[in-house]
């Protein structure tokens, strides 16, 4: 026996979250499951558990724009982005359709019933639901490991060596040294959130990244909050003004974000300018407190924080209140660029000759990219090969009938485009039931180019690129991951003349 539901979702983390909160708000007369593979919601949120765990993204574009996020914190520590996910499944009625351990394995397009066969495993068996339309929202990622270089040697070694995906819950870094590998998003949230309890943290990076601080909380989010502070509640409208004062605050964020991503890959040599006069800034010693001469930070600033590559090549991190700068400053954290000759009983041997002592070795070094939740996709029995699909306005793959995905920015906040996805699969649903059509499907043209799915130069994309679908070279098969020009693409008529709906 199988259960049927109008909407089937993939995946509880923020994006299964926000599509079935949007389809409660736009369809509600529709039945939705959400099949979450893990015990709990809100997907990296929940997974990830290492110390300082925050979002790099400011949380006036992260949260969704149909809810706004409550505070005027604008890098938000990750229980707090935990508590508002918590926070909108009840308000919706989410957490009523979540299915937890139902791992999704399977699933298949029937066209004679216009329906999919979805198979999931639960800790009571297999269970088969049947739906009309299916939304994978599993993230990006392999949940069961993150990626793991071969390390030379590692087997040698006498120290604890963790990564973060998996961190274990009793791990006593106090007094010890540390070695952070890696420099993405991960590692300098680690440094300056270890630095404090470690005899020392050394992170350890092939290359630099661009890193640039940030204030932790929203200047224009607490200037508009202390404001409103002050007018009584009996004042009518306060609640229209602050809605108007987060859409401000959300409309100048998404500027910010969309203007120095466009800075960066106009006029790249400016903004290497501009990120290296703040990271010398902030390396330099304030009066009275320790820190680096100019000159010292401007060579250290050469040597770690210039990449051999342009800003938004790979994804730029922040740092909020320059945290990993105030710990370098302090004495209590060093970068490290060289390349890992082999780990040894106590550390790590280096090209350059030097060596590393550790007692605690983090592996920041990534993750291993898994779209779809590894669910295998069948067209009446027939296994779908993703990646000689092309995706329509990233939401849609051709030759897949009734099937919407979402997978977020990766140079901006991943809920801009989320919300573009849920608004756009509201509307389709509602025009397909408005209409009476059971199937909307898009096909390959020919006539358009294909262009890799995501756009960045960063070894976790192009370890998995061979296996993603393709975008094309024009819309809309492709979308700028630029917010202002994807914003005019997806509200076009669902009519489109692209969508086959019948
Ligand atoms: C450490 C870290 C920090 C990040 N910080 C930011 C940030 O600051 N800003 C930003 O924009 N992005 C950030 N990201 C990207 C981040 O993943 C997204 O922002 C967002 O949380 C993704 O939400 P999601 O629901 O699409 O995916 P996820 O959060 O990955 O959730 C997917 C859910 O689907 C479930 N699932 C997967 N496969 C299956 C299956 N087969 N069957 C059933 N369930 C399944 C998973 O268990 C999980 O609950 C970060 C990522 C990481 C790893």
């Amino acid at each position: 026996m199988s259960e049927h539901v109008d909407v089937l979702i993939i995946g509880a983390g923020l994006s299964g979250i926000g599509a079935a909160a949007q389809l409660r708000q736009g369809l509600p007369e529709l039945s939705v499951a959400v099949l979450e593979g893990r015990e709990a919601s809100g997907g990296t949120w929940d997974l990830f558990r290492y110390p300082g765990i925050r979002s790099d993204s400011d949380m006036f574009t992260f949260g969704f724009k149909w809810h706004p996020w409550p505070s005027d914190q604008s890098l938000a520590d990750g229980h707090m982005i935990l508590d508002y996910l918590h926070t909108i499944e009840q308000e919706y009625g989410v957490d009523r359709l979540i299915r937890y351990q139902h791992t999704v394995t399977a699933v298949d397009w029937d066209t004679a019933a216009k329906q999919w066969t979805v198979t999931a495993t639960t800790p009571e068996g297999e269970k088969r639901f049947t739906t009309n339309f299916l939304w994978a929202c599993a993230g990006y990622y392999d949940y069961d490991e993150g990626h793991k270089p071969e390390f030379p040697g590692l087997s040698e070694f006498e120290g604890t060596f963790v990564h973060p995906q998996h961190w274990p819950d009793d791990l006593d870094y106090a007094g010890k040294k540390v070695v952070v590998v890696g420099s993405g998003a991960t590692a300098v949230t680690l440094v300056p959130a270890m630095a404090e309890q470690t005899e020392h943290i050394t992170m350890l990076q092939r290359t630099p990244t661009y890193i640039m601080s940030r204030p932790a909380k929203d200047p224009l989010a607490r200037l508009l909050g202390s404001t409103l502070d002050r007018v009584p509640d009996s004042v009518p409208f306060k609640r229209l003004r602050e809605k108007a004062g987060y859409e401000a605050t959300r409309w100048a964020n998404i500027l910010l974000l969309v203007g120095s991503y466009q800075l960066s890959r106009r006029k790249p040599e400016l903004m290497k300018r501009m990120v290296r006069k703040n990271v010398v800034e902030q390396l330099t010693a304030r009066p009275g407190q320790p820190g680096m001469s100019e000159q010292e930070a401007e060579a250290y600033a050469a040597k770690h924080f210039s990449p051999p590559y342009d800003p938004w090549d790979q994804r730029l991190c922040v740092v909020p209140n320059g945290d990993l700068f105030r710990a370098i400053r302090k004495g209590k954290a060093s970068v490290v660029t060289d390349r890992i000759r082999t780990f040894t009983p106590k550390g790590i041997e280096l090209e350059s000759g030097e060596t590393l002592e550790a007692d605690i070795v983090i592996s920041a070094t990534g993750l291993k990219i898994k779209l779809f939740g590894g669910v295998k996709v069948h067209v009446d029995g027939e296994p779908v090969d993703i990646s000689t699909s092309m995706s329509y306005k990233a939401l849609m793959l051709s030759g897949v009938p009734n099937f919407a995905f979402t997978i977020g920015y990766t140079n901006a906040s991943w809920t801009l485009k989320a919300d573009l996805v849920g608004d756009f699969v509201v509307r389709m649903l509602q025009h397909m039931r408005a209409r009476g059509f059971t199937e909307a499907l898009v096909e390959r043209d020919p006539s358009v180019e294909e262009r890799p799915f995501m756009d960045l130069a960063s070894g976790y994309i192009q370890r998995a690129a061979e296996a993603m679908p393709r975008q094309g070279d024009r819309a809309p098969w492709m979308l700028k991951q630029n917010y202002l020009s994807d914003l005019r693409v997806m509200r076009r008529e669902v009519e489109d003349g692209v969508i086959r709906f019948s």
